[in-house]
Formats: structure tokens, sequence, C-alpha cells
């Protein structure tokens, strides 16, 4: 696999959050994340989330 960008900066100009996200928005946004960036980890909040929806991440 290759390495991840520390700051993937092009997928973030293709993949900005929503305004006022629903945390469906937010953890589906967070999860395709990860995938291509490095820039934050998943917080707390989110991973709580993920749990509560048994989300594997
Ligand atoms: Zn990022």
């Amino acid at each position: 696999m290759p390495e991840l960008p520390i700051l993937n900066a092009e997928w973030h100009l293709k993949n900005k959050m929503p305004k006022n996200p629903t945390m469906d928005q937010r953890i589906a946004w967070h999860l395709e994340h990860i995938k291509h960036c490095r820039c934050r980890g998943l917080s707390p909040k989110i991973i709580e989330e993920l749990k509560k929806r048994k989300i594997k991440f």
C-alpha cells in the first residue's frame, strides 16, 4: 500500500465537510478521510459514534 501523505490537500479540496453536518455526514466524511489523508486522526467523539453504530474503522 502506498504511504498516505500527511496532508492530502487535493482530497480536502474535493471533499469539503458540509456546513452544519449531521452526525451521519460527519461519520461518512471521517471514514473517507482516514483512507486518504493523515492530517488528523479520528476524534474521541467520532470514535464513540462509530462504536455505537458498530462501524469498523
Ligand atoms: Zn486531512
